[in-house]
């Protein structure tokens, strides 16, 4: 017989037989996962289940106990020998709890029909899973109709009679999902059409995203979406105590998964994120913003006593300045500057100091300067006035020097310097100066300011004016010095001791300008402004007969001058001078083209104390006919206009190749002027390392300037062009020849100011002549040349410190530049302080740093470069020492043989201050690796040690606080605070 017949006779211990032979494993309810819900699960249900079978005969419970006599709810249904089955099984109400998606997880276990041989015909594998949706309880059976289906379910395993014998049973579990759901609830129903089937286990359930801590902030349960594929964006809430900048966000999946977060939340000042939440920072530790990831430290001399604190408080005496980082320690005022000492000079004074002991711990110091006139009460003074200037100012210096000029002469002063930083302002009014008591010299008289016109005749005028406002001393004389409009390389000069004169031999109807200067035994001050005053057409009244002898003389003085001017243009460019007495009181000169001086003697003119420049061009240059000229090159770009090249035919001349500087057509009258002020002082020079003037063309255009041709140019491109290709002797001789041109310019009294390697000019014979002389406006067109803070252009780089601060040109400042040509020779051509700004330039000369030594430069030439760049200026080598010691060097070339020290050329940093000997410690990272305590760094920064000045005042306190708790660690790190304090009182060291 078979196994079901049995069955169908003992139905009960039959179908106890299916359950009781399933593997224990598998109908142990399994621990749900986390993001599933369920709804309902027929083997937690300890009743009966309820569920409605209709026909009555089909669908039947069955209660069991597995063996842990845990109820099993079982429906089984085998009517497999009859035909047209249509057993129906309907669930309770199952409500939806808001989810729109429900899965329906079913366990059961089917008979295969080829282990029944009798009921083939009418044996089913498979049965029908429908839905019904419906907001409340039906009171009624559901009708067949009304259902959804949701499919056909077949069994992946069936199991046979032969199973059974071997106590084998096949349990499948199949999933179906179904929605989207819009109801309250719904009714499952299994429809069987004859198979044999055993549902073991129904469990209906949803999905959910469980509820999640992210970024500091909290994600609810959230049900899935009813869309397979569907993800909803969720929004979170910031957990207590932290804030958000952008709302953080979520997304739900439907499988039950939190994805792709978006913003995040952070802890509020004064709290840090732990495990998820955000804790108050712990007494002594701070956090200032939300955006900082955790509590720091409390800074140097500040604290904090309570929990969750934004800020630390600065310990008594201790400041914070109003823009100072939470971060920063807090400080002190400075002490006062040390040392101070003064430099008088006629009426200015330059005052200088040390930085004060104590900084207070910042390196925003400053400093103010006061001054005060002494009287003679000794106990009243008076504060300086407006007319008082400083330079670079009075206030804000951040340098310790100060230039104070315009003071009275022998008079006493007291100076009060004052050091401030960024919290002194709190702790007002203590001061904290030092005093300077100065005593100015004499000085040269002020200017004469007015000057009235008195009777004027046909041949004379009488003039009168007033003492200089400052004079600085006894006035000893005055000078007048006057000529026609428009005349003025012939001009008198007449001295007196009063204030008012006659000046006299004047043409009639004539407008003339005077200049008055006084004299005191300190010097000339300078000449007045101009005034300009006509003499009369008609014959004035007669003269005074005091003043007729003084008429008489003036016409002798007049012939004689006249002969001596004739004689001195007949011979060469300049006239002498004469001189007649008039009267014990006053002396009278007369010029022409120029400034007195002894024959023989070379002395540059400037060609701006001409009034008509051509007049001045002529006298220097020599006027070519543009017809012996062929312009065939073009070989550069001046600031006028084209540079050209081509041969030179003077009649009776080889023909020679020169340079050919032309001015561009729509010249103003000024630029005219300006192109052809070069030539004017060209045409004075002449030595083989200037460059030589051929002449100009003046009278047709284009107006040009012919000089020799230079056939390699200028120096920095032909050096660049030749990186390495020359011997050091090359080098040495061209730089000779700079040098030898530039004594000649000193001897001249001409200061170059603008001397740099690009103007200097190489000929094919390795020969640098200096060229480019255009007086201020070679500064004004050199790409090089920049603004300065007191106006005019400056080639920073190139120019010594004192003509940048105070404009003083003079042949030490070119002597300085002649070092940078030196460096950028010897480097070939390289940029001096290679990519530094013109403001770091001159704060690192300041400062006292200079460029390196060049590769393979010889050491005794870099010498020498560092003495031209001496900051005094009268310590820096004349320029004849220059020459001497290069010829030196030249005759003897194995002084050139030891190079400069590696370590002085190794980087492109500039060298170390020369005053200093100790080492400058730059950061606390350096400090640390330097004596192989890296590790501390990070915890040194983060605790707020981030400078030296910090670390200075570091107690072993501190050190433990920062966590160096090993006893040797500590001891080399304070003991390494130790030396460096007392390197700092020594002045070895510095910040
Ligand atoms: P400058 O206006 O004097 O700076 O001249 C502009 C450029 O023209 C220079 O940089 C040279 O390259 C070239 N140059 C000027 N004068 C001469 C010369 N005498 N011989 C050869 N080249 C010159």
């Amino acid at each position: 017989m078979f196994a079901l017949w049995s069955c169908t006779r003992r139905p009960v211990s039959c179908t106890k037989v299916w359950v009781s032979l399933l593997t224990l494993a598998a109908l142990r309810t399994s621990a749900i996962p986390n993001n599933e819900v369920n709804l309902l699960d027929s083997r937690s249900v300890v009743d009966d289940l309820g569920w409605i079978a209709y026909p009555k005969n089909g669908w039947e419970e069955i209660g069991e106990v597995d063996e842990n006599y845990s109820p099993i709810h079982t429906y089984q249904v085998c009517k497999v020998m009859e035909h047209n089955q249509n057993n129906w099984l309907q669930t309770n109400w199952i409500l939806t709890e808001g989810a729109q998606r429900v899965f329906v997880e079913l366990k059961f276990t089917l008979r295969d029909c080829n282990s029944l041989p009798g009921g083939l015909g009418t044996c089913k594998e498979t049965f029908n899973i429908f839905y019904f949706e419906s907001n409340e309880k039906q009171e009624r059976v559901i009708r067949e109709s009304d259902y959804v289906k949701i499919d056909t379910i077949a069994a992946d395993e069936s199991f046979t009679e032969l199973d059974l014998g071997d106590r084998v049973m096949k349990l499948n579990t199949e999933v179906r999902d179904l929605g989207p759901l819009t109801k309250k609830g719904f009714y499952l129903a299994f429809q069987d059409v004859g198979a044999c089937i055993a549902l073991v286990s129904v469990r209906v359930f949803y999905k959910k995203c469980p509820a999640v801590v992210k970024n500091l902030a909290l994600f609810p349960d959230t049900i899935t979406g009813s869309d397979s594929s569907q993800l909803l964006e969720v929004s979170g809430i910031c957990v207590n105590m932290s804030v958000a900048e952008d709302l953080p966000r979520m997304h739900c999946s439907a499988e039950g998964e939190w994805l792709v977060p978006i913003g995040k939340c952070m802890c509020q000042p004064g709290y840090e994120e732990q495990n998820g939440t955000c804790q108050a920072c712990r007494p002594g530790f701070f956090k200032a913003s939300a955006q900082s990831p955790s509590c720091n430290k409390c800074p140097p001399h500040s604290f904090t006593r309570a929990e969750g604190c934004t800020s630390c408080q600065c310990e008594p005496g201790y400041y914070r300045g109003g823009s100072d980082p939470d971060n920063m320690a807090c400080t002190k005022p400075p002490s006062a500057p040390r040392n101070a000492i003064s430099n008088v000079n006629e009426t200015s004074v330059l005052l200088e100091w040390a930085p004060p002991a104590e900084t207070g711990g910042r390196r925003d110091i400053s400093y103010s300067v006061v001054c005060r006139k002494v009287g003679s009460d000794p106990w009243r003074s008076e504060e300086c006035g407006g007319h008082v200037r400083y330079l670079p100012g009075r206030t804000g210096l951040r340098n310790c020097s100060v230039m104070v000029t315009d003071l009275l002469a022998h008079t006493n002063y007291t100076f009060e310097v004052e050091a401030v930083n960024g919290v002194s302002y709190l702790v007002a009014p203590v001061r904290r100066f030092v005093t300077l008591n100065v005593t100015t010299n004499q000085a040269a008289p002020s200017l004469v300011s007015v000057v009235k016109k008195g009777r004027a005749a046909k041949d004379s005028i009488a003039l009168s004016w007033k003492e200089p406002e400052r004079p600085n001393g006894i006035i000893l004389e005055y000078e007048i010095k006057y000529f026609e409009k428009d005349q003025e390389t012939s001009y008198t000069i007449i001295k007196s001791k009063e204030t008012e004169v006659i000046a006299d031999g004047l043409r009639p109807s004539s407008v003339y300008v005077f200049q008055i200067r006084a004299r005191t035994s300190a010097g000339y001050g300078g000449f007045s402004q101009r005034f300009e005053f006509e003499t009369s057409p008609y014959l004035a009244a007669s003269r005074d007969q005091g003043q007729l002898p003084i008429v008489a003389v003036a016409v002798i003085v007049g012939v004689v001058l006249l002969a001596l001017v004739t004689g001195f243009l007949l011979s060469g460019r300049r006239c002498g001078y004469s001189i007649a007495k008039q009267d014990p009181d006053e002396e009278k000169m007369h010029f022409h083209s120029g400034l007195l001086q002894l024959p023989g003697v070379r002395t540059y003119i400037d060609p701006h104390t001409y009034e008509d420049p051509s007049q001045a061009v002529h006298e220097f240059a020599k006027e070519i006919d543009a017809s012996c000229i062929t312009i065939e090159r073009v070989i550069g770009a001046g600031e006028f206009g084209e540079v050209c090249s081509g041969p030179l035919r003077l009649p009776g001349k080889r023909e020679f190749t020169v340079a050919i500087k032309t001015l561009k057509a729509g010249y103003t009258e000024k630029q005219r002027r300006d192109f052809l002020a070069e030539a004017s002082i060209m045409g004075q020079f002449d030595h083989p390392n200037i460059i030589h003037l051929e002449g100009v063309v003046t009278k047709s255009k284009p107006v040009m300037i012919i000089t020799e041709y230079m056939e390699n140019g200028s120096l920095d491109t032909f050096l660049k062009k030749n990186d390495g290709q020359f011997t050091v002797i090359q080098l040495v001789g061209m730089l000779r020849g700079i040098a030898s041109g530039m004594r000649y310019l000193s001897d001249t009294g001409f200061v170059h100011r603008d001397l740099a390697a690009r103007n200097i000019l190489v000929n094919s014979n390795l020969v640098c002549k200096v060229s480019d002389f255009g007086l201020s406006r070679v500064l004004e067109d050199d790409p090089e040349a920049a603004y300065t803070t007191r106006g005019g252009k400056i080639p920073i780089r190139w120019t010594a410190p004192e003509a940048i601060t105070f404009r003083k040109f003079t042949s030490a400042s070119d002597v300085w530049s002649y070092g940078i040509v030196m460096w950028e020779v010897m480097s070939y051509g390289e940029r001096p302080y290679w990519e530094m700004s013109n403001q770091d330039v001159i704060k690192a000369v300041e400062e006292n740093y200079r460029l390196p030594g060049p590769m393979d430069c010889p050491a005794v030439l870099y010498q020498l470069m560092m003495d031209c760049w001496q900051k005094e200026r009268n310590s820096r080598p004349k320029f004849d020492e220059i020459v001497s010691l290069l010829d030196k060097l030249i005759r003897n070339p194995i002084s050139l043989k030891t190079l400069v020290n590696s370590s002085d050329r190794e980087s492109n940093l500039l060298v170390e201050p020369r005053s200093l000997d100790g080492p400058i410690f730059q950061s606390v990272e350096d400090w640390l690796e330097g004596m192989k305590m890296g590790r501390y760094v990070e915890t040194f920064v983060e605790s707020g040690y981030t400078t030296m000045e910090l670390v200075a005042q570091m107690t072993l306190d501190d050190l433990r606080r920062v966590g160096v708790s090993l006893a040797g660690h500590q001891k080399k790190i304070a003991s390494s605070i130790q030396e460096m304090r007392v390197q700092l009182m020594n002045g070895s060291v510095t910040f």
